[in-house]
């Protein structure tokens, strides 16, 4: 008899860095999702990136 891991079934997918996280709930998700630094224009992740550089990014938006 095999187990069929539940864990893919109740895989959730980031929707900005499109990672697949497994047994986790769409609340964990969420706090996931809001973790990620993104451009309000492109929607690029900037996570880990300097402030004055994701700022100078979104700046280049503007112009
Ligand atoms: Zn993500
Ligand atoms: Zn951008």
């Amino acid at each position: 008899m095999s187990l069929t891991p539940l864990v893919y079934m109740l895989s959730l997918e980031c929707r900005h860095c499109h990672e697949w996280f497994p047994g986790i709930t769409q609340d964990e998700l969420g706090l996931h999702e809001d973790s990620h630094r993104l451009c309000p224009y492109c929607t690029l992740i900037c996570d880990g990136v300097e402030q004055t550089i994701f700022e100078d990014h979104v700046f280049s938006h503007e112009v």
